[in-house]
C-alpha cells in the first residue's frame, strides 16, 4: 500500500478536533468573531510580501503549486492572516474592526517531528482595523479565556514582548548589531543572520546560540518614548484583566509583519515544540500588501494540533459529546434481513440511532458485534418473530429479553431510550 505524505496525517477519529472546533466556534462567536473561509491556494506572492523574503517560510517551507505557463506563481498557503487581509480588501470590507476567525490545513514544507507537521491546521483569529493598546489587552483576555476556561488548560504561560516601531527596531538593531560585532566565536547561525535577517538570531534555540546571546541588548530597552508608554500600559491592561504572563524580551516571532504588541503560549507539556499559540499586532501588512492606507490590526494563530495533544492528555476532564444510546437489529437468518432493514428506517426516523446487521453472519458473531458496539439493546427477528408479527427486545446490561408487538416497536424503543 503506499504510505501518507512524510509530515501528513490521517485523522481516524475526530471526537477530539470536533469537539474543539465547536468550542472555539461558540466561545469566538460570543466575543463577536464571524468564521470566514478563504481558498488554500493563494498567489505566492501574497507571502512573499507579507511574510518577507528573508523569513523561513519564504525561503525553505513554501509548497510552489505548478500553475500553467504564463499564469502567477501560486503556492498552498503556509498561514492565513495575510489571506485575511487579502479577502478584507478584495471583498471590500466596510466594517472595522472586521473580527473574523478561519479554521483550517496550513502547509509548511518543515523537518517533520513531534507537534510539527507539513500539513497542519490552524484556527487564526483576526481583528482588523483595530489599532488600540485596549484592543490588545481585550483580545489577549479572550484567548486566555478560552484556553483557561473553555479548554480547561492550566499549564500554560503567555509570553509577552514589544517590538515597537519600525524606527525603535531599527534603533534596536544597530544596537544589537554593536553587541554581535564585538563577540568573538559566534555561531555559524547567528553570523548567517547577523546580515540576512538580524531579530530572527532569536529564533535559534540550539544552546550554543543561547549562550552566545546571553548578554545581547533587549528590545524593549530600545523603545521611544511613546512605544514606552504603550509597553507599560498593555502590561497596566493585563495586569488589572489579571491575566499572568512573562515578560520575553527575545520573542520576536518568525513573520516579518509584526510590530508593537507580540506574544506566544506555550505549554511544557508539549516538548520541544512548545508554542501552541502565537500572535501579535501587525499595522503595516496592508501596506506590505500593496495598499497606500496602514489597516493596524491583531490577530493570533492556534496549532491545533498541538492543542490536541494537550486536551488528549486531559480528556476524562472535557465535556465530550456522549454518543446516543444505540439499538442494534439482528435479524437471525437471511429471510429477516429486510424486514430489519425496514424497522431501523422506522426507528431512525423518530430520531432512534440504529444500525442493522446485514452482513448475513452468524447469530453468535452479530451477538459479539452488537456488543462490541456498545449497544444499548437489541432486537432480534427470527423466522418465529416474522411469522407472530412481533420482535424481541433484548436488554443488553440485564440480558433481560421481552417480546413486542411489530406496531408498537417504535414506541417501545423510544420509551426505552428517551
Ligand atoms: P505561526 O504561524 O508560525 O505563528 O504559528 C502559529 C502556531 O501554529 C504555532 O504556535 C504552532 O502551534 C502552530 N504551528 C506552526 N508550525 C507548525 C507545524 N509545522 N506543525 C504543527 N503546528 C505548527
Amino acid at each position: 500500500m503506499l504510505q501518507r505524505i512524510r509530515g501528513t496525517q490521517d485523522f481516524t477519529d475526530l471526537t477530539l478536533f470536533n469537539f474543539l472546533s465547536a468550542v472555539a466556534r461558540a466561545h469566538l462567536t460570543h466575543y463577536g468573531f464571524n468564521e470566514v473561509m478563504t481558498p488554500i491556494l493563494e498567489p505566492t506572492d501574497l507571502f512573499r510580501r507579507s511574510l518577507g523574503l528573508n523569513t523561513d517560510v519564504v525561503t525553505k517551507e513554501m509548497f510552489t503549486v505548478k500553475a500553467g505557463e504564463n499564469e502567477e506563481a501560486i503556492c498552498l498557503r503556509p498561514e492565513a492572516t495575510a489571506s485575511i487581509m487579502r479577502a478584507f480588501f478584495n471583498n471590500g470590507i466596510q466594517e472595522r474592526p472586521w473580527r473574523v476567525f478561519s479554521l483550517g490545513p496550513i502547509f509548511r514544507h518543515e523537518r517533520p517531528q513531534k507537534g510539527r507537521y507539513r500539513q497542519f491546521h490552524q484556527l487564526s483569529i483576526e481583528m482588523i482595523g483595530a489599532g488600540t493598546i485596549m484592543q490588545d489587552a481585550e483580545f489577549i483576555a479572550m484567548l486566555d479565556t478560552f484556553i483557561s476556561e473553555n479548554l480547561r488548560l492550566d499549564s500554560y504561560a503567555l509570553l509577552l514582548n514589544f517590538l515597537g516601531t519600525a524606527e525603535d527596531r531599527e534603533n534596536y538593531k544597530r544596537a544589537l548589531y554593536a553587541f554581535l560585532e564585538k563577540q568573538d566565536n559566534l555561531p555559524r547561525a547567528i553570523q548567517e543572520r547577523k546580515e540576512t535577517n538580524l531579530l530572527r538570531i532569536f529564533d535559534l534555540k540550539d544552546e550554543e546560540c543561547k549562550k552566545a546571546l546571553e548578554h545581547a541588548p533587549v528590545l524593549t530597552d530600545s523603545l521611544c518614548a511613546e512605544s514606552r508608554a504603550e509597553w507599560d500600559n498593555l502590561r497596566s491592561l493585563l495586569d488589572q484583566l489579571s491575566i499572568s504572563y512573562v515578560h520575553d524580551p527575545r520573542l520576536v516571532r518568525g513573520l516579518d509583519y509584526y510590530n508593537k504588541t507580540v506574544f506566544e503560549f506555550s505549554s511544557l507539556d508539549l516538548g520541544a515544540q512548545n508554542a501552541f499559540c502565537g500572535g501579535g499586532r501587525y499595522d503595516h501588512l496592508s501596506i506590505a500588501l500593496g495598499e497606500k492606507e496602514p489597516v493596524p490590526s491583531m490577530g493570533a494563530a492556534f496549532g491545533v494540533e498541538r492543542l490536541l495533544m494537550l486536551l488528549e492528555a486531559r480528556k476524562d476532564k472535557l465535556a465530550l459529546p456522549q454518543k446516543p444510546p444505540l439499538i442494534v437489529l439482528i435479524p437471525l437468518a437471511p429471510e429477516q434481513q429486510l424486514l430489519a432493514l425496514i424497522a431501523a428506517q422506522e426507528l431512525r426516523a423518530v430520531g432512534i440511532c440504529c444500525e442493522a446487521l446485514l452482513e448475513g453472519a452468524s447469530v453468535k458473531s452479530m451477538m459479539r458485534r452488537a456488543n462490541k458496539l456498545g449497544a444499548q439493546y437489541t432486537i432480534l427477528m427470527g423466522e418465529d418473530e416474522q411469522k407472530g408479527n412481533y420482535i424481541t427486545l433484548k436488554d443488553m446490561v440485564s440480558g433481560t429479553e421481552e417480546k413486542v408487538k411489530q406496531g408498537d416497536m417504535v414506541e417501545q424503543v423510544k420509551a426505552r431510550v428517551s
